[in-house]
């Protein structure tokens, strides 16, 4: 994956700086990419494998063991995030892991990014419930959009999955969330936004979440609508909230962009190529922070066999 660290590690990626989540260690629990829905704007590309067998896709044992390691050196994340190449709760040992973080480290929020499609079964219900946030994805409220955007297997229906999103809250009391992705002359018109505000009304998440295309999605042809748009439909919703990417290429400047690199560092050190790759930004541009930063004394660095790395030095130190 293009955001993973040079860690070492096949499963995790990150930490990344998540406006939602702070910083998050992502977990990837699929071969890439698998997913039940192959969604016209999805920045991992087309789905090669659209699939509804839930199956243990990758060694269970094998991601405990990375995130023990990583893990069991305190690093100071806020969230434990299951995304990545596809749909998490395809992985039939997702709800093991998840008990395996609340018990081993409780201390780490764990947080789910799926696409919801699935939570009408029981089962995959059961397996999330100890999560503290699920976020699903809702971005049509029509057969039509729903396969026109989310190009889902041929055996999801849309009314079970809403069933199973409305299913889901009755039993799950942490956060759900719910992110619309709104794509220009598809599902941004008044008819579509009434069915899925009245979807939304029936789910009851406690966020709802509005995105729109920022980077490279699988379809070129695919448009964002103006943010004054995703701000008007906030409201019409109550309470969304529109999402602004903190990590979109050429997105971050000044301050905000001290206050990340700082951020990155504090938990973790970096190299300038590790910190490039989680704010996507040029490595030249990112080194020229980094060294600022040590000039001004807000970060040290020290030479390392794979490079020179940055942190910032513990006030007990
Ligand atoms: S659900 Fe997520 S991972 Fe799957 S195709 Fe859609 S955007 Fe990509």
């Amino acid at each position: 994956m293009d955001n993973k660290l040079n860690s070492g590690y096949r499963y995790l990626f990150g930490p990344v700086p998540s406006r939602r989540l702070g910083i998050s260690l992502g977990v990837d629990l699929l071969p890439s990419k698998t997913c039940t829905l192959d969604c016209i704007y999805c920045e991992c590309g087309r789905t090669e494998n659209l699939t509804l067998d839930i199956k243990e896709y990758v060694p269970v044992e094998k991601v405990k063991s990375e995130l023990k390691d990583f893990l069991s050196l305190g690093p100071r994340i806020d969230f434990v995030t299951f995304s990545g190449s596809g749909e998490p709760t395809l992985h039939k040992q997702i709800g093991d892991l998840i008990r395996f973080l609340k018990c081993e480290y409780p201390d780490y929020l764990v947080a789910v990014l799926t696409n919801g499609t699935l939570l009408y079964d029981p089962e995959v219900r059961t397996r999330v419930l100890d999560a503290d946030v699920v976020k699903v994805s809702l971005d049509a409220g029509s057969v039509e959009n729903f396969i026109r955007i989310n190009r889902p297997h041929k055996d999801l229906e849309i009314s079970k999955i809403i069933d199973g999103l409305i299913g889901f809250r009755k039993i799950y009391s942490n956060q759900l969330w719910v992110e619309v992705f709104i794509v220009k002359g598809l599902n941004d018109n008044d008819i579509e936004l009434k069915k899925i505000k009245d979807i939304l009304k029936l789910v009851r998440p406690d966020r709802v979440h509005l995105n729109t295309i920022d980077r490279p999605g699988t379809e070129t042809w695919i448009e964002p609508v103006e943010e004054s748009f995703l701000t008007s439909v906030a409201g019409y919703l109550h309470n969304a909230q529109v999402v602004h990417r903190p990590d979109a290429a050429g997105k971050i400047s000044g301050k905000d962009l001290r206050e990340y690199i700082i951020s990155t560092v504090k938990r973790r050190p970096c190299t300038a190529e590790d910190i490039s790759r989680v704010l996507n930004i040029n490595e030249n541009d990112t080194k020229r922070h980094l060294d600022k930063l040590c000039e001004n004394g807000e970060i040290t660095k020290i030479s390392m066999p794979r490079g020179v790395f940055y942190f910032v030095k513990s006030e007990k130190e």
